[in-house]
């Protein structure tokens, strides 16, 4: 059944209109996966009955000829989509064992779509962390490892499940979520391709919220047609989203194979950082090359904003964490801790339920939103998001389509190296994709080399708003020219 984990969403789209196999022989294949990978800790909760009732009823509305875009295909959903009926907890303690009562909009789309649910994938504790390593489930192992060394490896997060999952041939593509680099930054660390859309082009009803104003929806899978397959159905309006944008899905797929001849892309100057590792420096220019071979101008670029980013967002995101979280109270979901006082079970709740980032990030945030602070952190961050945005929108009025950028400074690293005594390392990792984030902009994270250790490294297109179809073209150029990257399965 190995066959059936390998292919492609494009390639099983089509066995499974010819009848070449059931949605249920590709299901029961993807279970059997899961099983023998346990190991990877990418679930934190499989469905299995479900998945074989869902493929059971898409089988016999393929058998009619219905179906619908993801008819049969069984994906993986990250723990911060609810999911009705099903446990649904963002990895952490307090949600407990939250079953929730509504589907966020979303994965809905996905099944409306006719696509299966296999189960949920770990991620870091409300999405805060970059190496998967928060979660109460524990961290996700990379299956990717560096040429002949055990050394267990990140998948980078929050998504790291989403990330390994897919790598690991668990399932066919993952839903993810991009607050500050969550989906790009494991798809570089795992060679898959990760896009962070638009802010406002998927709908975030039913998502466990970290920071309302960053947060976006998208697609992981392990090419950039399937990620593009994906993300048609998980995007559109959604009036329940008050930020959602009520602009027409365009077919991404359309997309791919597009010429971008005569594509102005940006390389920003202020992207070559000190101290960078010859590799991604080598990557990126490589990644250029191949833009300019298949037609496109490259242009240097500048972003002058780029150095205040990673702190503007370390104060922006923290201060609406610590203001969505402020429902988790011990009355309403999951975990109770009782007290003597309304006070204090509230205190013994949040304190037995939130691990230390979290609880760091609702310190952080709380200290910056406090009166006497406001003026000099959260504000300031907001004026300096102003100007990053800005630095975009300057460069986008001179003609350049889209941007052109390394995915993260560094490859994969292993399980507790980083971040202990200082979690400010941890957050150097996000430094390429926040800017995004915090100017609402789509960008892409497409596989696109290896480091002197044989692990993956990715390169980031980031594009104009509700241009996601430029970086589907983009990145296909990248994709074709760097070839697709698997890892040797030792689990
Ligand atoms: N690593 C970043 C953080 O910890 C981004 C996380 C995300 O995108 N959800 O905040």
């Amino acid at each position: 059944m190995t066959d059936l984990t390998s292919m492609t969403i494009a390639e099983a789209k089509a066995g499974l209109a010819n009848k070449s196999f059931t949605s249920l022989e590709l299901t029961d294949a993807h279970l059997a996966a899961m099983e023998a990978a346990r190991s990877l800790n990418a679930f934190v909760l499989e469905t299995p009955d479900q998945a074989r009732a869902m493929a059971r009823a898409i089988d016999a509305r393929i058998a009619k000829g219905e179906g619908g875009p993801l008819a049969g295909i069984p994906l993986g959903i990250k723990d911060l989509f609810a999911t009705k009926g099903v446990r649904t907890t963002a990895c952490s303690k307090i949600l407990g064992n939250f079953v929730p009562p509504y589907e966020s909009t979303v994965t809905s789309q996905l099944w409306r779509d006719g696509a299966v649910m296999l189960g949920k994938l770990n991620n870091d504790e409300f999405a805060m962390g970059s190496s998967n390593e928060t979660s109460c489930f524990g961290p996700v192992v990379n299956p990717w490892r560096r040429e002949g060394s055990n050394t267990t490896l990140v998948p980078g997060g929050s998504s790291g499940g989403s990330a390994s999952a897919v790598a690991a041939l668990l399932c066919m593509g993952a839903t993810a979520t991009d607050t500050g680099g969550s989906i790009r930054q494991p798809a570089a660390f795992t060679a898959t391709v990760g896009v962070k859309p638009t802010y406002g082009r998927c709908s975030r009803w039913g998502i466990v919220a970290f920071a309302s104003s960053l947060d976006q929806a998208g697609p992981m899978a392990r090419t950039v047609r399937d990620s593009a397959i994906l993300m048609r159905s998980m995007a559109g309006h959604d009036p329940k989203d008050t930020t959602s944008v009520d602009i027409g899905v365009p077919d991404y797929e359309a997309a791919i194979g597009k010429s971008v001849k005569g594509m102005k892309i940006g390389i920003p100057r202020e992207y070559r950082l000190d101290g960078m590792p010859t590799e991604i420096e080598k990557l990126w220019s490589e990644g250029a090359a191949w833009l300019k071979a298949a037609g496109a101008d490259l242009v240097e670029v500048s972003l002058p904003h780029t150095k205040y980013a990673l702190p503007a967002y370390y104060i922006v995101a923290p201060a609406e964490a610590s203001s969505n979280l402020a429902r988790y109270d011990g009355v309403r979901y999951g975990l109770r801790v009782p007290g003597r006082s309304i006070g204090e079970l509230y205190e013994n709740t949040r304190a037995e339920g939130f691990g230390d980032e979290v609880r760091r990030r609702v310190m952080i945030g709380t200290y910056v939103l406090s009166a006497g602070y406001y003026d000099a952190y959260y504000l300031r961050a907001q004026k300096v998001r102003t100007l990053i945005k800005k630095d975009f929108e300057d460069c986008f009025a001179k003609g350049i389509s889209a941007i052109l950028t390394p995915a993260t400074p560094s490859a994969a690293f292993g399980v507790g190296e980083k971040g202990g005594a200082d979690p400010v390392e941890m957050y150097l990792n996000d430094i390429f994709t926040v800017t995004v984030n915090m100017a609402g902009l789509p960008g892409i994270a497409v596989p696109a080399g290896k480091d002197a250790q044989g692990l993956p490294l990715g390169l980031q297109l980031i594009g104009r708003p509700f241009d996601e179809e430029t970086l589907f073209s983009l990145g296909e150029v990248v994709e074709q020219a760097a070839g697709r990257f698997t890892p040797q399965r030792w689990w």
